[in-house]
């Protein structure tokens, strides 16, 4: 490790993290998440005693490309969609992350989350850094053949810094297997040769990985059955409140369920269900439309803030971001809050809710079990030998576990909160991976 030249700077660095652990710094509200993202790199770095040389080279991604790309639509006329793909560090390994189609997708965004990603990966220990990619687009109003010609245009204009040695694209907000097998024949095509290695998140018969579809879930509840046993307390009989039921928060309801919790609050965008008994989740399940909304159907339904302060043990925000904050943080009930979405809670919640002694599984602990099996597809498309649902299971779980311990054993040692411990060790292994290959 390189450290800083005098002991002050490193007695400061040590300073600014008790002194963010205990909510002494004083910290904005409204800065973007591409800044919080900064921030936290920061302290992480300051607190480990890297030196501002660390910090200029992981601030931003090494690399970030914007094309244009000319679609022609279902009317005959051309339309140009602005993408992007942002890589943030490729010394540890190929970068990896997903690709999401949005209108509200921006530059500064798709940066902040192959940070995240890069994050993720660290605290998971893969060998890769992070990266992202975004459409601008409403894929809600395209036709599938409109679809196909943007994944596939998407995938022409960025094949020279993307491949399954170089940058390894996945699913994400508003994109899915089909798109993915789209963009692996298309590179196939440009590249002569068949590469299912070159995205994941594909369908099972292209080479896909078993256990793809609920490995957010299922990795959210590994994290979660350390985080009580490090409580002292246990997922059967724990009562659980989930805001969000698409993709993450229906799975995880159901494994909860399933493994004896009590479930007893669920929402999502239309507003949310309480019920102190548990809620019946198979029922809830089969009534839930194609984008998570059941709510509508339930007349006694609350808010979705009313719900986020009522009594449980253990509380997943598993929706969007921002949604715990200063305004809400003293009335949240949970011991344990898990977050399954990415960055549903402020800066400024996270140290009234650590002060207050409640455990926070950040989200680049929560939900990192997609980029690990994710992973995992990328070693099986590598290996052209496919492993079963247990072999997925099993090494999920050891992977998750360890990362567990490693974050909350660092946020013991060093006493900072396990958002801060988590971005310590994330970052630890592309630090050393950088000044190792002689980049500082
Ligand atoms: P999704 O689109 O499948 O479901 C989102 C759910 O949130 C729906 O139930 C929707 O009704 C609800 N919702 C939308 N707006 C809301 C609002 N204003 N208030 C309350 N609920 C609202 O999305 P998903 O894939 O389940 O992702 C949810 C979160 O988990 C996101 O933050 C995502 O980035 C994160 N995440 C998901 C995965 C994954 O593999 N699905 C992986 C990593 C992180």
């Amino acid at each position: 490790m390189t450290t800083t030249s005098t002991k002050t700077a490193a007695e400061s660095a040590q300073n600014a993290s008790l002194q963010v652990a205990q909510g002494v710094v004083p910290v904005a509200e409204n800065i973007s998440v591409f800044e919080r993202t900064q921030e936290v790199i920061r302290t992480a770095l300051e607190v480990m005693n890297y030196n501002d040389s660390y910090y200029e080279l992981l601030k931003e991604p090494l690399r970030l490309l914007t094309v244009r790309i000319p679609i022609r639509m279902d009317d005959g006329k051309v339309k140009v969609f602005v993408g992007y793909r942002a890589q943030h560090n490729d010394a540890v390994g190929p970068t990896k992350g997903g690709i999401r189609f949005h209108p509200d997708v921006t530059e500064e965004e798709v940066k902040a989350l192959s940070m995240w990603m890069s994050i993720k990966c660290g605290i998971t220990n893969l060998p890769y850094g992070g990266g992202k990619g975004g459409i601008q687009c409403d894929p809600r109003t395209m036709s599938m053949g409109e679809l196909e010609r943007l994944s596939r245009g998407y995938v022409r204009a960025v094949s020279q810094i993307v491949g399954p040695t170089k940058d390894i694209p996945a699913p994400d907000v508003f994109t899915n297997a089909q798109i993915m097998a789209w963009m692996m024949d298309e590179y196939s095509r440009i590249r002569e040769f068949d590469a299912p290695g070159f995205i994941t998140g594909k369908p099972l018969v292209l080479g896909g990985s078993i256990g793809r579809e609920s490995s957010t879930a299922k990795g959210v509840t590994i994290v979660m059955r350390e985080a009580a046993a490090a409580m002292g307390m246990s997922i059967p009989g724990s009562r659980v409140i989930i805001q969000g039921f698409g993709n993450a928060g229906s799975f995880l309801a159901k494994f909860l369920y399933d493994a004896g919790a009590k479930v007893v609050g669920i929402s999502d965008a239309v507003g949310a269900l309480y019920n102190p008994d548990g809620l019946n989740i198979d029922e809830l399940m089969d009534k839930r439309d194609s984008f998570g909304t059941v709510t509508n159907l339930f007349p006694s339904r609350i808010t979705n803030q009313e719900l986020l302060v009522k009594d449980c043990d253990i509380l997943v925000p598993a929706a969007i971001e921002n949604q715990i904050t200063e305004k809400n943080a003293h009335d949240i009930k949970a011991r344990i809050l898990v977050e399954a979405a990415n960055g549903p809670t402020t800066t400024k919640a996270t140290e009234i809710l650590s002060e207050r002694g409640v455990l926070i599984v950040p989200d680049v602990l929560a939900s990192a079990g997609g980029v690990v099996v994710s992973y995992f597809e990328w070693v099986q498309n590598n290996q052209g030998y496919y492993w079963t649902e247990d072999e997925v299971n099993e090494r999920l779980d050891r992977i998750l576990t360890d990362a567990f311990h490693n974050v909350y054993d660092t946020s013991r040692t060093k006493r900072v909160h396990m958002r801060l411990a988590a971005y310590i060790v994330g970052l630890r292994k592309m630090a050393e991976a950088s000044r190792l290959r002689g980049w500082l």
